[in-house]
């Protein structure tokens, strides 16, 4: 579609004043460190956004990622610019100490889930990708505009870029993988300016005495001699499973080709992971892997990083389960700036809760009309978007121009619709305060209290995990449970 078809289709469909005008779209770019004017490579823009690994239920930080992604293709659309969009799924090597100074040791995070739980790895990671992809429908993600690749779907790939790296001198074998050698590549760490000398004072080494620089990385991963992997694959080097690292680099060629516009994930990607990807790619294209990166800060709950240690993570279905919305969520996550860290509390979900509803009724209880939206609102709506995606900004600009006694309800209907497309908050689904019958215990099928007793005895002596797969049990019985100060709350799902 050209691009005037493209503006003409999208403003029958909102109403909007002429976009021609539209600023120029400005994004921080990690590589930089600055703002910089998005200019695609040409064609549809190719965004890549890291996925989650599907070993556990993604929590509330981890869904940070995708509303962001999605945030930032609606505004691209909005400014013509079509857009192919992959996420990949991470069903295999990524390792439990994938973190900086540590990197390739530890456990691969799905064969320690399987192990846990008594499951096959696969079986694991379809359960967790289902639960993820019900959770983006909820957040009003649209996942048919998105490929879904799975690493253990590009094996074949995978192995070629490797023996590549190994033809052209940039990685090594040791007696347990292929190693990339990052002393070979100049401009190492180039991503966010890491302090690489720096970084490794401050971090946990773990020598793997096989390296030859702290910070080079498995390409693949021998299968241990006495090991036995549910997940592993014949290599030109002996049985194995890749690294990491490599998995995004090569899906990202299959998909999307040598050179992309933009490549999304959390800050936490960027010292290691992401600075890995671009020493890979860079070799193998001689070309600039990507164009523009962007990352997104944390989610931090009730002043505290999520973990599984200190038990505080939170689900979206525990917030849809006392009766929230899980748009709610979406406005939250948007009225602070995706990079500015952000703290979840149960107060701030709920003032979230009411402000979307207020804006939910405000839609849904004025009639459509073909009156455009204020041309003053449109433009600083846009102008906040255009500014690194100031969704905080665009927000407070549709409340002030909801607020304005002086706008006709027709004219306020409208600029409601132009923020619903932009900022997916769903103005226009039917609002059904889900209030969950609290079922008593004395009530319950003996197998469902039991597993609540498991799960309590859990839960007391911080077995999180173990917790967390009573509940999958508690649920796959058709129940959900929802602590509270006095005790579990059990409800018919
Ligand atoms: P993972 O499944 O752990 O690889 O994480 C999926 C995505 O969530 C990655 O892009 C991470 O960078 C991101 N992420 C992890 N924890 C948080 C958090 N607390 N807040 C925001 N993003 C996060
Ligand atoms: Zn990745």
């Amino acid at each position: 579609m050209g691009l005037l078809s493209y503006l003409r289709a999208h403003l029958l469909r909102t109403q909007t004043p002429a976009r021609n005008d539209l600023p120029p779209l400005r994004f921080t770019n990690t590589l930089s460190g600055e703002q910089e004017e998005f200019k695609p490579l040409g064609g549809p823009v190719k965004m890549y956004n890291c996925g989650p690994t599907v070993y556990d239920r993604q929590h509330i930080g981890n869904l940070r990622p995708y509303v962001f992604a999605d945030t930032l293709r609606r505004t691209l659309n909005t400014w013509g610019h079509p857009v192919e969009q992959v996420i990949n799924i991470t069903d295999v090597g990524h390792l439990t100490g994938d973190n900086v100074g540590d990197a390739d040791i530890g456990e691969d995070k799905l064969e320690a889930a399987a192990a846990r739980k008594g499951q096959s790895a696969q079986t694991i990671a379809e359960e967790v990708t289902g639960w993820w992809f019900d959770d983006l429908d909820a957040l009003g993600i649209e996942r048919k505009r998105i490929t879904f690749p799975k690493a253990t779907e590009y094996i074949g790939e995978i192995i070629a870029l490797v023996k590549t790296l190994e033809q052209k001198g940039y990685a090594y074998r040791t007696p347990d993988g292929v190693y990339y050698d990052t002393a070979k590549f100049s401009g190492y760490g180039k991503l966010g300016k890491v302090n690489i000398a720096g970084q490794l004072a401050g971090a946990r080494v773990e020598e793997n005495p096989h390296k030859k620089n702290a910070h080079d990385f498995a390409l693949w991963k021998l299968s241990k001699e006495h090991e036995s992997r549910q997940q592993e694959w014949e290599s030109p080097w002996g049985v194995g499973y890749p690294g990491w690292h490599i998995e995004c680099t090569a899906m990202i060629f299959k998909l999307l080709g040598k050179q992309i516009d933009i490549h999304t994930g959390g800050v936490d990607h960027i010292p290691v992971h992401h600075n890995n990807e671009i020493a890979q790619a860079e070799v193998l294209t001689q070309k600039q892997y990507v164009r523009y990166w962007m990352h997104n800060e944390f989610i931090t709950i009730e002043g505290k990083k999520i973990s599984k240690s200190i038990g505080n993570t939170i689900y979206l279905y525990q917030i849809t389960d006392r009766g929230y919305s899980p748009r709610a969520l979406r406005y939250l996550y948007l009225t602070a700036h995706y990079r500015s860290p952000m703290n979840f509390t149960w107060a701030a979900i709920e003032a979230a809760d009411q402000a979307l509803l207020r804006l939910n009724r405000m839609y849904l209880e004025l009639p459509p009309s073909g009156m455009p939206a204020d041309e003053k609102f449109a433009k600083g709506f846009y102008a906040a978007l255009a500014d690194d995606l100031d969704t905080p900004l665009a927000i407070a600009r549709l409340w002030e121009a909801v607020r304005d006694p002086s706008m006709p309800p027709t004219v306020k209907r409208a600029c409601l619709a132009i923020a619903d497309e932009a900022l997916g908050l769903g103005l226009a689904l039917p609002r059904k305060q889900v209030k969950l019958e609290v079922i008593p215990l004395s009530q319950l099928p003996e197998e469902v209290t039991e597993l609540i007793d498991e799960r309590e005895q859990a839960r007391l002596s911080k077995d999180f995990g173990i917790a967390d797969d009573l509940r999958a049990k508690i649920e796959r019985l058709g129940y959900t449970v929802k602590d509270s100060p006095e005790g579990p709350k059990v409800s018919k799902k």
